[in-house]
């Protein structure tokens, strides 16, 4: 048996003990919702309210013109036809009649309406020609932790004590089970994602996803969702453009407020810009989906957006690297990707730094080999292990920190244990795993006993 299969029995047999969870409260935005669904995060396999069978067959693209979320989408209910149309999401059944998509021709083509909660009586999407859309209720209970959540106070746990009387090498031994079983997750999330929109647009999603990390994952993921590489690419000279157009950041046309340098730059990408404005309107993030303070300014999302514009423009050098054996191959291209404005800037209001930066830095890129490229090379069944492990861990966060503080407390050997990326991923599948699922304080988690098992 694998690691990662002791460590999903382990999980396994704690669920079975486990008493009805009071989940925490979370806030999803419908936008994020959104995301997910695109995602496949709640599944492709649906019940509808009147209790057929939905399969997605294709989740379409995100709508650039009026009328339902998602375009060009596939469904196929009970054993009938594939159906095509357009599936509509709301955080509500009844948005549905609120926001007039009842007499609304632009719906009329909707095959499903997806929503989150019913209201008190039961309510149909009907469209203008009175044909009864199919509905399909889902549920955010049911969401792995991902793209936001809230995070429990960190303080000592009670596997604490058994944790620090326990051999290292065991301590690590069950670190390395929980990352295991994590990266064996993250691969199948990619080869779902793949299937789902193809190799390349999933990769894509997958690296806007950690570039966004970690304030910024949804409106990086909302971008390569509403503007798949395919689109991007098929105007090579505008993918720059075009992306921080769609991202918000092109609205204001006040070039005189700008130092000379960014105003050159921004006159450059407003010119491909403004062209394409209308067609694209639709998909502009709205302001409020980014969180521009509290990043530190090297990570600025405007950086991190060039970056994902980069890596677009030379997709066929990202893919030769990822062809090597060697991981070396991956890690130097995104090194050495570059940028005449973006070397010397911060964001687009900031002063010209005074030493050139990397567009995408040594942190940024073990990040991507960790949570992008190597679950994609073990989706495609190569082995991965030996690589992995070997990744050190250059960062931290608030969340590894909870974790840590919780389970190791003031053991002397927790920064040892958490000294590569394989072992900070461990963690955090513990903390989410069992941490997360607790609300008895530590009394009833079955995480200490079982772990004092492991062998
Ligand atoms: S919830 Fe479980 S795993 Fe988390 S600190 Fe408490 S005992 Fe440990």
């Amino acid at each position: 048996m694998s690691s990662a299969e002791r460590y999903a029995q382990l999980l396994a047999t704690a669920r079975i003990r486990e008493r009805p969870l009071l989940l925490l409260p979370r806030h999803f935005s419908e936008l994020e919702l959104q995301a997910r669904w695109f995602a496949g995060d709640f599944g492709r396999s649906f019940t509808s309210t009147a209790g057929e069978e939905v399969e997605i067959v294709q989740f379409g693209t995100w709508n650039r013109a009026a009328g339902p979320d998602f375009s060009d989408a596939a469904i196929r209910i009970g054993h009938s036809e594939i159906v095509r149309g357009s599936i509509e999401f709301d955080l509500a059944d009844q948005n549905w009649e609120a926001h007039g998509h009842a007499t609304n021709p632009a719906f009329d083509d909707t095959v499903l309406h997806v929503f989150v909660e019913a209201g008190p009586r039961a309510f149909f999407s009907r469209t203008s020609a009175q044909r009864n859309v199919p509905q399909v209720q889902v549920d955010p209970a049911t969401l792995p932790a991902g793209l936001a959540a809230n995070l429990p106070l960190a303080r000592p746990g009670r596997c604490q004590a058994p944790l620090r009387d326990l051999p290292e090498e065991k301590v690590r031994n069950i670190l390395d089970a929980a990352a295991q079983f994590r990266l064996a997750r993250k691969a199948q999330r990619l080869g779902r994602l793949a299937e789902l929109h193809g190799r390349d647009e999933a990769l894509f999603q997958e690296l806007a996803t950690a570039l966004g990390y970690k304030q910024n994952k949804l409106p990086f993921t909302l971008l390569a969702q509403r503007l798949p590489l395919k689109v991007l690419r098929a105007l090579p000279n505008e993918i720059e453009a075009t992306l921080f157009g769609v991202g918000g950041f092109l609205a204001a046309p006040d070039l005189a407020q700008f130092e000379a340098a960014t105003r050159s730059y921004l006159r450059a990408l407003w010119d491909k810009w403004w062209p394409r404005r209308s067609e694209l309107e639709r998909l502009v993030l709205p302001p409020r989906t980014w969180r521009l303070s509290g990043t530190r300014p090297l990570n600025h999302p405007q950086r991190r957006l060039a970056a994902l514009a980069a890596l677009a423009a030379d997709w066929p050098q990202f893919l030769r690297s990822l062809g090597k054996d060697d991981l070396k191959a991956t890690r130097d291209f995104l090194l050495s990707c570059a940028h005449p404005y973006w070397n010397f800037h911060y964001t687009l209001t900031s002063a010209p730094a005074a030493a050139e930066m990397a567009l995408i830095g040594e942190t940024r890129a073990t990040e991507i080999l960790a949570n992008v490229v190597l679950p994609l090379r073990q989706a495609q069944g190569r082995e991965v292990w030996p690589d992995y492990q070997k990744l050190p861990a250059r960062l931290t966060n608030r969340r590894l920190e909870t974790g840590a503080a919780r389970l190791f407390g003031d053991d002397p050997r927790r920064a040892s244990f958490l000294k590569t990326v394989a072992q900070q991923q461990g963690l955090l599948q513990i903390y989410e795993d069992f941490c997360l699922q607790d609300n008895s304080d530590c009394a009833q988690c079955p995480f200490p006993e079982q772990m004092q098992k492991w062998t």
